[in-house]
């Protein structure tokens, strides 16, 4: 289980986790085209037709440094994949932890968990865990020297536009001064001096996310979620040691559902799918070692710039597939992105 903290650190590690058949998909009787036969290997059986319109599956594999089935935990997917990330910024890295896939393929259950009720372990996501391992290294004799304090930001970008989901969603500027430094403007950092501060804060603030019209999932699958955990010596400069940025991506669904063809949808999709592009280029630069990042082309990649750069970056994605057959095309596409991704 902990093989992560033995090995040599990768800068990036690209992980696929895919979920579980749900009731409504049992209840159509969908079939499951997804498995996972062993570590890291991930097989589609994708429905083709032949010229004389047989039916047959043909296997696609993938390889990832991880794969997690329908029978992983949070907490497990938690170990292999945002664990040594959290280790990371009390060495000083830039660390970023990215969730990415279709909506309902099992983005915000990973990262967040479930919120309905007093978050017990088993409710738990990937925010918590983190929190959790934050604060027992900060209380770790280890790391007393430094003198660190950790705050908390939140926030969502929807369409371009930051919204600050800890502060009323007050509309934030970004700017980029003549170092290339990039800046949300005024956006909220809390000190927080607990594992639950940090769930308290989560909680609240993803209750007011923004929900679009898209049929699949009404709530919040058009946006993308970014939860900044910052350790910062306690100088007078609060002096910025580690920063771990976790991302609830906005699912990756392409614009091509007729019944939602309305402008405002479009212009959502364009978005999505032209900041997703640029993280893809921004990951695939940092692991090709370029000083050439283009992180400009999105307001995701601009306000995550730091992530991208420097000797201590660090980044995980988790791509999360959905089972059926129905999204096979949607899981294809989910793969194809992921597997660009990795390190060359
Ligand atoms: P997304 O954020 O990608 O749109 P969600 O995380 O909201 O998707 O997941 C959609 C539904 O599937 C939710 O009801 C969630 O609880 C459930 N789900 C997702 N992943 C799992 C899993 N690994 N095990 C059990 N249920 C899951
Ligand atoms: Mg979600």
């Amino acid at each position: 289980i902990s093989a992560s903290e033995h090995m040599a650190p990768q800068r990036i590690c690209v992980c696929v986790r895919k979920r579980p058949l749900n009731k409504q998909e049992i209840n159509k009787k969908e079939i499951d085209v997804v498995s996972v036969p062993g570590k890291g290997t991930l097989l589609v059986h994708e429905p083709k037709q032949k010229v004389d319109l047989t039916k047959y599956l043909e296997n696609q594999i993938f390889h990832f440094d991880y794969s997690f089935d329908e029978s992983a935990t949070n907490d497990l997917v938690y170990k292999f994949t945002a664990k040594p990330l959290v280790q990371s910024i009390f060495e000083g890295a830039m660390a970023t932890c990215f969730a990415y896939g279709q909506t309902g393929s099992g983005k915000t259950h990973t990262m967040g968990g479930d919120f309905s009720g007093r978050q017990q372990n088993s409710a738990k996501g990937i925010y918590a865990f983190a929190a959790q391992d934050v604060f027992a290294n900060l209380n770790h004799r280890k790391y007393s020297h430094l003198d660190l304090c950790a705050y908390v930001s939140f926030f969502e970008i929807y369409n371009g536009k930051v919204y600050d989901l800890l502060n009323k969603k007050a509309k934030l500027r970004v700017l980029e001064d003549e170092r290339q430094q990039v800046q949300v403007v005024g956006l909220e950092e809390v000190y927080v001096s607990s594992a639950e501060e940090v769930i308290k804060m989560i909680q609240m603030g993803s209750s007011c996310r923004t929900s679009g019209q898209t049929s699949a999932n009404a709530n919040s699958s058009r946006s993308h979620a970014i939860l900044q955990i910052a350790l910062r010596r306690n100088d007078r400069a609060s002096t910025l040691h580690g920063k771990f940025s976790l991302v609830d991506l906005a699912g990756n669904e392409r614009g091509t559902d007729v019944s939602s063809n309305d402008r405002s949808t479009l212009v959502e999709t364009a978005e999505i799918n032209r900041s997703l592009l640029a993280l893809k280029e921004c990951i695939r630069s940092l692991g090709m070692n370029s000083d050439h990042i283009p992180f400009r082309m999105s307001t995701l990649t601009k306000v995550l710039r730091d992530s991208f750069i420097g000797e201590k970056s660090r980044t995980c994605m988790i791509a999360m597939v959905s089972p059926g057959m129905a999204s096979c095309e949607y899981t294809m596409n989910t793969l194809r992105y992921a597997d660009r991704v990795k390190e060359l």
